[in-house]
């Protein structure tokens, strides 16, 4: 529930469990079951019995009965995981992170008010996840105009009383920003039980490391496999970096980034040196700085926090740092970017060759995947949005093809809720102060 650790630090489980002994009795489980399985070695505070149930709730909203179901295309195995509420793969995360969030609230009889920032993505799944959920209330910001669509109709026709969807009179750094100060001000934060949701909370990790053991069930249990991710935060990749050391026979995890390629710049000369944010056509990965790239360093400089600082200090002082002698861990590592020509080609030729449709992310792996593959090893891609998603780069690659999904069908026609602030940290505080009392 605390997000960072109090000295700004990422948490991290004390141990990972190898788990390889006990995975083949896992094989005709549930996705449900297998997240309880997978998920309970890391889980002291909670009774596996209200785990279970938690992990249960959370899985029923989606539109899929095995949850993230493996699909083939070509010769690569696509594992969706877009099949939650909000359409992206930060509902299998997301929906429990709500879920465990009102159980522990209800125990313990407290509340919290989550403030977050958006640019897109993370703030309908975040809303899908604790909207109507008792001692909660959050505070999504996005900037007025710029959003697509749909995603901001995704956040503004939740109608429920504890979602306050904001649209800020500024840009996604200013509504950053206004999250940064408010967080900032303790006294604030501790007198409104301020929490966060965002990318690096550990909880978000821990239901991602689930589905790559999905994907290995589903592909009957081969002696090894690859698996390619779109890659923005590094939350989804540092996911299935945790399912390997846990004993998953994952050969090789293929990091596929768009034009903002510094973790594939890094993963190719072991140096990590800042860039400029581009806009692309996979929106979600325009990100420069990965905030969970901070744990996997953790591993990376043999689990010691003085060196991580080190490497952060450097970054942040000179934006670059590197790390000396780079091998071993980072060989269990592939990576490569994908520019926004080679991801709508991509889109093109996996539907007009194979029938498939893959949105503007899903794609950047695909075409990663593609130039990486191997005979005899089976090939995972990550699908982390559904193609009705980004129907704008969709309709670039395939003028012809209007992706839909049943529910953005009636988007349009529902009743909005939405408030407008300037970019403003006074009026953010007020508006806080003004409504988180209805709890
Ligand atoms: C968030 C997101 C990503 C990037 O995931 P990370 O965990 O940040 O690497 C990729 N695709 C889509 C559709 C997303 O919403």
């Amino acid at each position: 529930m605390m997000g960072l650790a109090a000295d700004g630090g990422l948490l991290i489980p004390e141990t990972i469990p190898d788990v390889s002994s006990q995975m083949a009795d896992w094989h005709k489980l549930s996705y449900s079951e297998l997240a309880a399985k997978v998920m309970v070695p890391f889980v002291d505070d909670i009774p596996v019995s209200d785990l279970a149930s938690l992990i249960n709730q959370s899985y029923s909203t989606f539109d899929h009965a095995r949850v993230s179901p493996l699909v083939r295309v070509a010769n690569i195995h696509v594992l969706e995981l877009f099949h939650g509420p909000t359409l992206a793969f930060k509902d299998i995360a997301l929906q429990l992170l709500g879920n465990l969030f009102g159980h522990i609230l209800s125990k313990t009889d407290s509340t919290l008010n989550i403030l977050g920032a958006t640019s897109g993505d993370t703030g309908s799944a975040a809303i899908a996840g604790v909207r109507s959920k008792p001692g909660v209330n959050i505070f999504i910001m996005f900037p007025a105009g710029r959003t697509s669509p749909i995603q901001e109709l995704q956040m503004t026709t939740v109608l429920d009383q504890n979602v306050f969807s904001i649209a800020i009179d500024g840009s996604f750094d200013d509504c950053q920003m206004l999250m940064k100060t408010v967080f900032n001000d303790l006294e604030f934060k501790s007198s409104y039980d301020l929490g966060a949701v965002n990318s690096v909370n550990w909880a978000r990790v821990l239901a991602q490391i689930v589905y790559y053991f999905s994907a290995w069930f589903q592909l009957q249990r081969p002696t090894e496999f690859d698996v390619t991710v779109p890659t923005g935060n590094f939350g989804n990749i540092f996911a299935g970096f945790i399912a390997k050391q846990m004993g998953l026979p994952i050969r090789r995890l293929v990091l596929a980034t768009n034009s903002n390629d510094i973790l594939a710049r890094y993963f190719n000369s072991g140096i990590y040196q800042k860039g400029r944010v581009h806009f692309s056509e996979s929106p979600a990965m325009d990100i420069q700085i990965a905030s969970n790239f901070e744990r996997f360093l953790f591993y990376h400089l043999g689990e010691d926090s003085a060196q991580v600082n080190r490497f952060m200090e450097d970054f942040h002082t000179t934006g670059l740092a590197g790390v000396p002698g780079c091998q071993g861990i980072m060989e269990q590592f592939e990576a490569g970017s994908v520019d926004d020509i080679d991801t709508l080609q991509s889109i093109t030729r996996c539907y007009q060759d194979n029938g498939y449709l893959a949105d503007p992310h899903t794609a950047v792996g695909i075409a990663q995947a593609e130039r990486v593959i191997e005979p005899g090893v089976p090939m995972v891609c990550l699908a982390t949005a559904h193609p009705a998603k980004f129907e704008a780069a969709v309709h670039k690659a395939l003028p012809l093809i209007v992706p839909r999904h049943e529910s953005l069908k009636n988007l349009h026609d529902l009743e909005t809720r939405k408030f407008n602030l300037p970019a403003s940290v006074d009026h953010l505080k007020a508006f806080i102060s003004e409504h988180c009392s209805t709890l």
